[in-house]
């Protein structure tokens, strides 16, 4: 009792010396030696990159701003605060100008004296709040801990890729990293650069968790996980402590991997937040930028992160040097899905009516996850009803109670909707095979996306081309027809599939006549001022700037350009029916196939 009363009164003591001690190096001006610029001074400089011999950019901790630092060619060190580090960053890569990120400058003392009291309140608060709780031990414990990273160190970690069913492109893609964990030095002295950063995408409950966890655990390295969501927290600085902890945990076991789950939690493009955590996440993604950055290539941290959301990501964190890869972490097919089944059904008894093989077949779209809450919930199914083996009907209940009664179930695709989706899918990647400015074909797939599309045809990514040609443009608008096209020449029917397909054909038809000149009859005038989306007719109507005859002139010249693509596509459609076909069957049987699987298909 004694003892704790004693506690109490020297605490504050120790923190208002601590607090002095602050306010005094604080006062103490820093680094002389560097010429202050104004943010025109800066400008001229940056102008004329070529004076330039070193730059480096000093991040501040609590905005966007940061402290430039040049040493130029006639011998001056220069400085300057800008309000934007991107902003330099990006005009520094523009002239290509190398430059260092290094950790975050000492920001002005003004500045720091908000957070500076709140840290002190918050310190007291905690004191009065552990003080009451109990022992002085129990106390320094706690305080000790906050704002450490909370990092949970899976020492349990034997799963191996053999726990992961089916996603052979995804673990083919990691073997390479597992390779380097686990002999870094192999790679170091080849001079190999290895990815600091993978990004695992895909919907929630496809295994990436599971995936990282086997990268590290077939490497045999510690695995560090956390996630986004835990770095937000209340206080500013906690976030970003907490990342700088975690780093430094990471490096004294190095070979290992950082896994951080729902990244969107922190690196979500700056400028969108919503509510007060804004500051704080924006300084936390700041540390995570300034840890991968500093930590050298070679070192044998790998940083996995998890995220179903890519494209609200910001752009920063996909700079080369962070995380420059990123693995597509899709739905399983059916053969996946029927791995999965047999895995997670390893360790329960089936009896033998249950055909795995037809509940795969029955569930395109599920995840991992979903299956394994199947087998899960079937299992309880039995156990209650007293039997020794999982049965048939057990699975039935099991769909009904996992989909939380219907949700999931309309997710039970028929046989016939299949069929369409082959047949329209299969009518796109004809085309992108066949056109030589398109395509060629990297993946088709009937798997649900969860995102509305019932399949996909992924063509190989695009050239990075400057100019896109009217030929280029006019093959686009060919292969977006073909899902259409293969409906009308294969069903008696047409579809409502097709409707975001021609959605893009109108949309390239437009701006080819009210943007980019390419209709000899209208010529070269832009009647598009208000960017692509404008609803013809209407906006241009409103302005009564355009006289109704052009109006239908630019009308007839769209539906000129878009029939004579359907006319062409269609032709080529017509031509490889047989491909159709046969492409239609292989996707009924494997739901997911490769462009090599394909072009087999045309010989
Ligand atoms: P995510 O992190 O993508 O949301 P998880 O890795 O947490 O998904 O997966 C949840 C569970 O689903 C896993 O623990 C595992 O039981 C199961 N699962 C998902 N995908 C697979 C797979 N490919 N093989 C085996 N089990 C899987
Ligand atoms: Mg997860
Ligand atoms: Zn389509």
């Amino acid at each position: 009792m004694n003892d704790k009363r004693q506690q109490n009164v020297k605490i504050p003591w120790f923190l208002l010396i601590l607090l002095a001690g602050v306010i005094i190096l604080s006062l103490v001006p820093f680094r002389v030696l560097s010429e202050r610029l104004t943010a025109g001074e800066l400008r001229m400089v940056l102008a004329s990159p070529d004076e330039i011999m070193e730059a480096s950019i000093e991040l501040n901790s609590y905005s966007r701003s940061a402290d430039v630092v040049l040493e130029l060619s006639d011998g001056r060190s220069v400085k300057a605060t800008v309000p934007d580090a991107e902003e330099v960053m990006a005009e520094l890569d523009a002239d290509g100008v190398d430059y260092t990120i290094s950790g975050i400058a000492e920001s002005s003392f003004m500045d720091n004296i908000p957070y500076m009291i709140m840290m002190v309140m918050m310190f007291f608060f905690f004191f009065m709040l552990m003080g009451a709780r109990g022992g002085a031990g129990g106390m320094n414990q706690r305080l000790a801990n906050f704002g450490k990273s909370r990092a949970r160190l899976s020492s349990d970690n034997n799963i191996h890729f053999s726990d992961v069913a089916g996603m052979e492109e995804e673990k083919k893609e990691l073997r390479e990293v597992v390779e380097f964990l686990r002999h870094p030095l192999k790679f170091s002295t080849m001079g190999a650069r290895i990815p600091k950063g993978i990004i695992l995408v895909g919907s929630p409950g496809t295994g990436k968790t599971l995936l990282a966890k086997a990268v590290a655990g077939e490497a045999g390295v510690p695995f560090y996980s956390i996630s986004g969501s835990d770095f937000v927290e209340m206080y500013v600085g906690v976030g970003a402590a907490r990342v700088r902890d975690l780093f430094e945990e990471a490096k004294r076991t190095s070979p290992c991997i950082v896994f951080i789950d729902e990244i969107d939690a922190v690196a979500r493009r700056r400028g969108t937040g919503l509510g007060g955590s804004h500051d704080e996440r924006e300084q936390t993604l700041n540390q995570l930028l300034v840890e991968m950055d500093g930590f050298a290539q070679n070192q044998g941290i790998i940083v996995m992160a998890a995220t179903n959301r890519v494209d609200i990501l910001d752009p920063a964190i996909m700079r080369p040097g962070r995380f420059d890869r990123k693995v597509q972490v899709g739905k399983p097919d059916v053969k996946a899905r029927k791995q999965i089944l047999e895995l997670h059904s390893r360790n329960k008894r089936l009896s033998e009516d249950v055909d795995l093989e037809r509940v795969a077949r029955t569930t395109a779209g599920f995840t991992g996850a979903d299956l394994e809450n199947i087998l899960n919930e079937a299992a309880i199914e039995a156990t209650i009803d007293g039997r020794d083996s999982i049965c048939k009907e057990d699975i039935d209940e099991a769909f009904i109670k996992t989909g939380i009664g219907t949700e999931k179930r309309s997710r039970v695709i028929s046989e016939r909707d299949k069929r369409i989706t082959a047949y329209h899918e299969t009518g796109h990647a004809i085309l992108f095979h066949e056109l030589k400015d398109v395509g060629p074909v990297h993946m088709i797939s009937i798997i649900p996306t969860g995102e509305g599309a019932a399949g996909y045809t992924m063509p190989v990514p695009e050239k990075d081309e400057m100019h896109v040609t009217r030929g280029q443009l006019r093959h686009m608008m060919m292969a977006a027809m073909g899902g259409r096209i293969a409906e009308e020449l294969v069903l008696s029917d047409i579809t409502t599939g097709a409707s975001q397909d021609i959605k893009q054909v109108t949309k390239i038809a437009r701006a080819m006549v009210m943007q980019y000149g390419m209709s000899d009859r209208i010529g070269m005038i832009n009647y598009d001022e208000n960017g692509d989306d404008v609803f013809l007719g209407y906006d241009i109507a409103h302005n009564k700037t355009y006289s109704d005859k052009l109006l239908s002139e630019i009308d007839e010249e769209v539906r000129r350009i878009v029939a004579e693509c359907y006319r062409d596509a269609r032709a080529i459609i017509e031509a490889h029916r047989d491909v159709l076909e046969k492409c239609c069957e292989l996707l009924m049987e494997k739901e997911k196939i490769t462009g090599e699987e394909f072009d087999e298909l045309f010989v």
